[in-house]
């Protein structure tokens, strides 16, 4: 841990040098326009073409061909969810969610892209609908849908706790990537990757920098939609913290079922075309 207090004295213009502007790392101006008007009259005439009941302290698996949408609902109760995201035909190609982080802030919400890991760092999915948007940055400066957390899993609980706890998203995700893949869970552990925290309320404390975590604003009937840039295989975890209000990585906690919805458009949105990987030669000065 950081110790309380500094050891070393400030210097004399520590004050100038405090005051010096921030400069945003990665503007986003030169990025390919999200057309979220387009996305949505693809809405018109789809139709739902799968459903999946994600158990409490549990995962499933879905797949989201390019071009097709996919919701995650809150269903009986309120309930944070931990999604991985997957190219279908090769899961080396998984979501990055620290370069996601540095494109968008360390929340999501419409109009922002879940990105690919290198060497693809393509778009995988659109944020094209999200209930939760009014929530904004609470006095705390906390908010909805963060990629700041990484997913609660057992060998940080052994960590802090000492015991063994076998249904964190983890372990949950790993589970449930293992049965859709058909492999090994040694395998399937190597592709399990940090997550989507979706309707999870989290920040940084304003005194420490410590991770904080609060009661989701989440509500039966909300949703994050998303649209499938390229074709997916996602696993989405239902965490044993439920609303995270209190406690994770055990069974305290009340949790609910979240549901997955997958829809097909009856005409792509005007335009759109699926995202190739990335086109940097590779060469690295070689
Ligand atoms: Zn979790």
């Amino acid at each position: 841990m950081k110790l309380n207090e500094p050891e070393h004295a400030a210097p004399d213009d520590a004050v100038a040098r405090r005051d010096v502007e921030p400069v945003i790392c990665y503007p986003t101006a030169t990025l390919p326009a999200v057309d979220l008007t387009a996305y949505r009259a693809a809405r018109d005439g789809w139709r739902k073409i799968a459903e999946t009941l994600v158990p409490p302290r549990d995962a499933r698996t879905f797949r989201v061909p390019a071009g097709h949408f996919f919701r995650i609902v809150s269903v009986e109760g309120p309930q944070v969810g931990d999604l991985n995201l997957w190219h279908e035909a090769d899961l080396t190609e998984r979501f990055y969610s620290g370069k996601t982080r540095a494109l968008h802030g360390t929340h999501l919400s419409t109009g922002d892209r879940l990105w690919s890991c290198l060497p693809f760092l393509r778009p995988m999915a659109t944020i094209t609908d999200d209930t939760l948007d009014w929530y904004g940055f609470d006095r705390f400066g906390g908010s909805v849908h963060d990629v700041i957390g990484t997913r609660c899993d057992p060998y940080t609980n052994r960590l802090l706790s000492g015991g063994d706890y076998h249904f964190c998203c983890h372990s949950n995700l790993i589970r449930a990537l293992a049965q859709a893949a058909g492999i090994g869970m040694d395998e399937a552990e190597r592709h399990v990757h940090d997550v989507l925290n979706v309707f999870m309320c989290t920040g940084f404390t304003r005194d420490t920098g410590q991770y904080f975590m609060k009661a989701t604003p989440v509500r039966p009937g909300d949703y994050l939609e998303f649209f499938a840039e390229i074709d997916l295989l996602g696993a989405l975890s239902a965490c044993p913290g439920g609303d995270c209000a209190s406690e994770h990585s055990s069974d305290a906690a009340t949790c609910h079922p979240l549901l997955v919805e997958v829809y097909a458009p009856a005409n792509k949105p005007h335009g759109w075309r699926p995202a190739e990987p990335n086109a940097y030669s590779r060469r690295h000065g070689m």
